[in-house]
């Protein structure tokens, strides 16, 4: 029997068995997905990497930027720009003083990042945990490949909404758990990634833009400035608002769910960036936090030790997962105690 099993090798998963495994506990990640990282995720196209979760990093805390140096010392994340440029209807506007701080990238790909926080721990690939049970004060997880798993502790990383699914039934005698994860409020977001002829010469200034006040686009990415081979096409990618992506999130035809994407950008900064020479659409359910819990983990001795963790413990991005799978971490050796 494993002392943890921690579910979802994102960045908050990954980060809390790396302390576990440190504090000499026996963990396991089980993971749905052939891969690691989450939602910071990169597509292999075209002989390049495309990010189509989380774009960039920013470094609020001096834990995170300590984290950070270090990522960097190893070549797995660079600088990327200081300037986020906004985007409206009346053009590109640079941003202000105060918004001039330092975004980071992954030259190979987000997905860097957890291959190198995963490169020595124990991960389950491809088992979704479909149901959950507890007996004699150990928890019995089931996989979709119907493993049975046994453990003295769980840490569940998935976001909100997915986790109550699995676990109202168990946390039934913990109904302030909850309570409180169901004021977790997620927005979906449909992504393009998009490639374009070698030829177009892509102003400096589109190499990460906010769009604001759009009805459709959110975030534009000059994703080939991300990466050292320069000299291929140019690549971007485009992420919609939340009002768009719930609108077409049902939608079986993958083309209309994103053509409107390329054709707003098209309108809104050049024509041609309405018709690219490939492009690939990916929808999220869950992407980003719109309430988060305010505080950097959730766990429970009822009816045994649980913890919850994930960015929307605490916040909405790369840094939020990153603190709350280290305070996941210390909760879960505590409740074990
Ligand atoms: C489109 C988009 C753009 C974003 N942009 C940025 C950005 O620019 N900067 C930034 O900082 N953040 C950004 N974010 C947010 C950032 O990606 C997240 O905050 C962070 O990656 C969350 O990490 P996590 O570990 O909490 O969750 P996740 O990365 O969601 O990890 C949860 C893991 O659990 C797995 N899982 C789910 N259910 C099960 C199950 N039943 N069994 C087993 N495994 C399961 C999932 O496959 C996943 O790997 C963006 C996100 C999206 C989607």
């Amino acid at each position: 029997m494993k002392d943890v099993i921690v579910i979802g090798a994102g960045m908050a998963g990954l980060t809390c068995a790396q302390q576990l495994k440190q504090a000499g506990l026996d963990v396991t990640i089980v993971e749905k997905s052939a891969g690691v990282g989450g939602r910071m995720a990169t597509r292999r196209l075209q002989g390049t990497w495309v990010d189509h979760g989380a774009q960039l990093i920013s470094v609020k805390s001096d834990d995170f930027g300590r984290f950070v140096r270090k990522l960097q010392d190893k070549s797995i994340v660079k600088e990327w720009t200081r300037n986020v440029y906004q985007l409206s209807s009346n053009g590109l506007t640079p941003p202000a003083a105060n918004e001039r701080h330092q975004r980071y990238c992954c030259p190979h790909g987000m997905t860097a990042i957890a291959k190198y926080l995963a490169s020595e721990l124990e991960i389950i690939n491809n088992a979704r945990i479909v149901s959950v049970n507890h007996r004699d004060q150990k928890w019995q997880l089931l996989s979709d490949r119907q493993e049975l798993m046994e453990t003295r502790a769980i840490v569940s990383t998935i976001p909100a909404p997915q986790f109550l699914p699995l676990f109202e039934e168990v946390l039934a005698p913990a109904p302030s758990f909850l309570q409180a994860l169901q004021s977790v409020k997620f927005a979906p977001s449909v992504t393009i990634m998009a490639g374009y002829n070698s030829s177009y010469e892509v102003p400096e200034e589109w190499q990460a833009i906010a769009c604001v006040n759009d009805p459709i686009l959110s975030w534009i990415s000059h994703n080939s400035s991300k990466h050292p081979d320069t000299s291929s096409q140019p690549v971007f990618v485009f992420q919609s608002t939340a009002p768009f992506a719930r609108q077409s999130m049902d939608e079986a035809d993958l083309e209309i769910a994103g053509k409107p994407l390329l054709n707003q950008s098209g309108r809104l900064l050049a024509p041609w960036l309405a018709s690219p020479e490939w492009w690939q659409v990916h929808r999220w359910r869950y992407a980003l936090v719109e309430e988060s819990l305010g505080v950097s983990c959730l766990s429970t001795k009822i009816p045994i030790p649980l913890v919850c963790a994930g960015d929307w413990c605490a916040g909405k991005t790369i840094e939020a997962a990153y603190h709350s799978g280290i305070a996941a971490a210390e909760s879960a050796i505590d409740l074990l105690k």
